[in-house]
């Protein structure tokens, strides 16, 4: 179920060629080979379903892993959840990443791994929504520096895995 709309001009996504590819591409993952005849997709900022007997929950921002065929076990953040009407007439849902890219390097001082946050096309960014059912919750801090202040710096893409979350639970 999706909840709240919002507008695509809100959520940094571009929809031209390479979103249509990807989309497509998101279909054929699931066994589905057509061309793209319509084009419109609604936004929403949550995402809620049941896998088995969890419920559970998605959020624009959320971490997430995803266990994707090419890439293994890759971190990303959720940047978009939307559906999609395909051409038989049924409501797809989907969503919309940015990787984490691990540049294999550790924080000096707190030796947590050090990834960088990519906004762009190099990978693919669309999914099914049943991906997430692959998905757990990760901890990922920004690895701030003079110019946050009351935000983020949001030039700066660093951020640090903190794997002490979970051993502390
Ligand atoms: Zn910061």
């Amino acid at each position: 179920m999706l909840r709240k709309p919002v507008s695509v001009r809100n959520t940094n996504i571009v929809i031209g060629t390479t979103f249509r590819i990807d989309l497509s591409l998101a279909y054929e993952s699931f066994g589905y080979h057509a061309s793209m005849i319509n084009k419109t997709c609604n936004f929403y900022k949550y995402a809620s379903y049941i896998n088995g007997e969890a419920q559970h929950h998605l959020n624009i921002d959320d971490v997430v892993t995803i266990q994707v065929a090419d890439y293994g076990e890759s971190y990303a953040v959720i940047k978009g959840i939307f559906k999609h009407k395909s051409n038989d007439g049924y409501f797809y849902p989907f969503i919309y990443v940015d990787w984490f890219e691990d540049v294999d390097k550790n924080h000096d001082k707190l030796d947590c791994p050090i990834f960088v946050l990519r906004h762009d096309d190099f990978y693919r960014n669309i999914f099914p929504l049943t991906v997430v059912d692959k998905v757990q919750k990760v901890h990922f801090v920004h690895n701030c520096n003079a110019r946050c202040k009351d935000n983020h710096n949001s030039e700066n893409k660093r951020y640090l895995k903190n794997d002490f979350f979970f051993k502390a639970i």
